[in-house]
């Protein structure tokens, strides 16, 4: 007899984004003439940039020719987007190996399958709010899961507590959903605990690049001794519009290493590297190349002005909310923001006025975890145009 997976009946089922697309679908029936403005996906909306079209298109062709066509690649990335992204570390005086840099289809996946490495009785420590994966992929292995709460007296940036004893530890910087990102010494105190506890920290750095203060970190191996406990988990999704066409990376140093319950020493890196070799196909040759460009010169300077859009967008989000006198985090290093929502209202209630009264779509910050209730997310991704309308909507009508 085949048994399932019995873990995967502690999953709660996630009714966040079903729920809003029944919500609107209701309202949009209800009332066929109001223009509804959707400020609630965290999804980017601008086209990928020129350069990356244009890389892939010219490894297009070269498939299509003997003499350059390519069959299976190495699993793990090819080695002209190692060193690509490595150049790019360095940018921000980040030193990494090329065999320490992992390429894959996103983080998403890359989360979910660091699991396979990991002992299924380790600690998880894991923010509240946060993005949802950190939970769920632990829950399907039956893991003991630990909260820490994010919460205004904090910054929504929960810090180490001595007393909690945690193995493993998600950390995302910027955040998601609440915007909110750690100084270098927040990550100084991080790394120490980790070193202490031998813990393992999974930094999950997808929006590095909407930071813009160079005293801030872009990276966690920013902090010395992070390369003895910490593994970084990036993506191009959100910093290259690279949603659909998928591409993400992660930075497993040789440094990292841990023992098995027996006693027996462990390189990470070479487990990760064997996971991958065994598991996973590699990202196509054509998206590498789309991705080397990424990092290229002109592609950078194209991506930039990507996240320059977004961040303006947030920018005059953040004013008109300012000027309503609303409490919010996030959208300066971020495409979020997080608001209080008014008037003492609850996540889903406040979702409720903003669609009946403004036709205004965010998330409810209570699909984030439990420490989300009463706030509220809007994201930066949409049209200037529906932002800026989205806004005086609300400084007119809230
Ligand atoms: C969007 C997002 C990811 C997923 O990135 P993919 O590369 O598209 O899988 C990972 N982490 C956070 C916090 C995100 O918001």
């Amino acid at each position: 007899m085949a048994f399932v997976n019995q873990n995967y009946c502690n999953l709660k089922e996630s009714y966040l984004f079903s729920q809003i697309a029944h919500k609107v679908a209701e309202f949009t029936a209800a009332h066929p003439e109001k223009k509804i403005i959707k400020m609630g996906i965290g999804d980017v909306t601008l086209p990928l940039a020129p350069a990356v079209i244009e890389a892939m298109q010219k490894a297009v062709a070269e498939m299509g020719v003997k003499e350059t066509f390519r069959g299976y690649g190495p699993e793990q990335g090819y080695d002209f987007l190692h060193q690509a992204i490595a150049k790019y570390y360095a940018s921000f005086g980040v030193e990494v190996a090329s065999d320490e840099i992992f390429i894959s289809d996103g983080a998403k996946s890359d989360c979910g399958n660091m699991t396979d490495i990991f002992s299924n009785d380790n600690v998880i420590l894991i923010p509240d709010p946060v993005y949802p994966v950190y939970l769920d992929t632990n829950v399907m292995c039956g893991r003991k899961i630990i909260y820490m709460q994010g919460k205004p007296e904090n910054d929504f940036l929960p810090m180490p507590d001595d007393s909690v004893k945690a193995d493993i530890i998600y950390l995302c910087s910027p955040n998601n959903p609440t915007g909110a990102v750690y100084t270098k010494e927040q990550l100084e105190k991080w790394v120490a605990y980790a070193l202490k506890n031998d813990a393992v920290i999974l930094y999950d750095a997808a929006y590095e690049a909407f930071v813009s203060d160079p005293s801030i970190p872009r990276s966690i191996f920013a902090v010395e001794g992070a390369k003895k406990c910490a593994i970084e988990l990036c993506s191009l999704s959100k910093t290259a519009g690279f949603t659909g066409t998928r591409c993400g990376y992660t930075i497993v140093p040789h440094d990292l290493v841990r023992k098995t319950k027996d006693g027996q020493e462990m390189s990470l890196n070479k487990m990760w590297l064997r996971r991958q070799t065994t598991k996973f196909n590699g990202v196509p040759y054509i998206i590498q190349r789309g991705a080397e460009a990424v990092f290229s010169e002109e592609g950078q300077k194209q991506c930039r002005e990507m996240l320059a859009f977004y961040k303006e967008n947030a920018r005059i989000m953040a004013e008109a909310l300012t000027k309503k006198g609303i409490k919010f985090y996030g959208g300066t290093h971020s495409p979020y923001i997080w608001l209080e929502c008014p008037n003492g209202m609850g996540s889903w209630e406040f979702f409720d006025y903003l669609l009946e009264k403004l036709a205004v779509v965010g998330t409810p910050g209570a699909g984030f975890g439990s420490m989300g209730e009463g706030y509220f997310r809007l994201t930066a991704f949409g049209s200037r145009e529906n932002t800026i309308e989205a806004m005086e909507r609300i400084e007119k009508g809230l």
